[in-house]
């Protein structure tokens, strides 16, 4: 690797783990280490560059306040998070306005990276908070979810937010600066791994058990976040978040284990669309269209003439020419009965037509893939 990959990320994820934010002892908010966190986070958000935080904590400072004593059942998990989780916030939102930054909450559940419609729904809010400035401050919605439906750990989480916004990068900041051939806790002999390129049995192997591998969260969550990260083509990183600004740290050299793909997040997801998806619908344009898609345009409700088939947003559509010749094929942004009713129009239509809009473009050119 060259520049670090903290300075090359367009969009960057950073997970905060629980042992870095909240005191063991007190169960209170660590206050200048969160600043200055979000002071790292300004200083990256200066240079034109997004950034998303997934934090854990609000168990953690949560039953604190309520006086729980572990081992918390899940019932208790859920209500120290549900007052956990406003003091986190509230941290995050005081610590981000020092900066002038707004911060937003957003709570997630695994349905939300499962179901198709509720995935793009939060793609696109994500999509929209980044657009405006702020910075997503996420969390798993731990007051509702059950142990079947739970992530249950933020790694994971924090993996599947990074493949549903296309990031560049996430980093796992936790108590642990690095991948081992061993638990280096107990094995003096291992040793450390500064990158990975695939998760073989073999780097499987040095994560241990799951819930006694080493690393609070465990490295076993780590690698399948790890594995999330490497086929959605997004840069990942395990590395220690103790230090004061920790991504300044990173970025200068700290040690951390980097999980390298080998394309992009754009590459990532057009495969996915490619080898994933089947098609369900289809959509006829016009010749401007078929010009503009050729110069990598997105697919505009104007350019469409005809609409087949019965499908939901997020589905997959073929597009074709006026001679049927199949172009490309994408993820549609708009329900077949919605696409009818704004094809040929101008996407300045769309919310009068609809009384809603979900977007200028009928696929967009990240969810478009045109055919050889
Ligand atoms: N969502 C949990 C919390 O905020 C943490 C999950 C984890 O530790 O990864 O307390």
């Amino acid at each position: 690797m060259t520049a670090s990959p903290i300075a090359e990320a367009r969009r960057l994820i950073v997970k905060i783990g629980s042992s870095l934010l909240v005191d063991d002892a007190s169960g209170q908010i660590r206050r200048e280490w969160l600043e200055s966190l979000c002071d790292d986070v300004a200083r990256v958000r200066a240079r034109g560059q997004e950034v998303v935080l997934v934090s854990s904590g609000a168990v953690a400072v949560g039953r604190r306040h309520l006086g729980l004593a572990p081992p918390l059942r899940l019932e208790e998990k859920q209500a120290a998070a549900a007052t956990g989780q406003i003091q986190l916030a509230h941290a995050y939102q005081e610590a981000l306005a020092r900066h002038g930054i707004t911060c937003a909450q957003v709570l997630l559940s695994l349905y939300d990276s499962e179901d198709r419609r509720r995935y793009l729904n939060a793609r696109q809010t994500l999509d929209t908070l980044l657009r405006l400035g702020a910075v997503p401050v996420i969390n798993e919605n731990d007051t509702v979810a059950t142990t079947e439906i739970r992530f249950g750990d933020n790694d994971r989480l924090a993996a599947r937010v990074a493949q549903m916004i296309s990031a560049d990068a996430l980093v796992l900041f936790s108590d642990i600066d690095g991948l081992y051939t061993a638990d280096p806790r107990r094995d003096p002999s291992a040793s450390y791994l500064p990158e990975v390129h695939e998760i073989t049995p073999e780097i499987e192997a040095m994560a241990g058990d799951p819930g006694t591998g080493y690393g609070s969260g465990g490295m076993v969550t780590k690698l399948v976040a790890a594995k999330i990260c490497l086929s959605a083509g997004c840069r990942m990183a395990i590395c220690k978040g103790e230090p004061l600004r920790p991504l300044t740290a990173l970025e200068e050299g700290a040690r951390a284990t980097w999980f390298i793909p080998d394309g992009s997040p754009r590459t990532a997801r057009k495969q996915w669309i490619y080898g994933s998806m089947k098609p369900v619908g289809a959509l006829t344009v016009d010749a401007g269209a078929v010009r503009a898609l050729a110069k990598g345009g997105s697919l505009l409700p104007a350019g469409v003439v005809a609409v087949d088939g019965d499908f939901d947003r997020g589905d997959c559509v073929l597009v074709r020419n006026a001679d049927g010749r199949v172009l490309g094929r994408g993820l549609i942004a708009y329900a077949s009965d919605d696409a009818r009713r704004i094809m040929r129009h101008r996407s300045a239509d769309i919310a009068g037509i609809l009384g809603e809009t979900r977007g200028d473009e009928l696929i967009h050119r990240d969810d478009l893939v045109m055919e050889g």
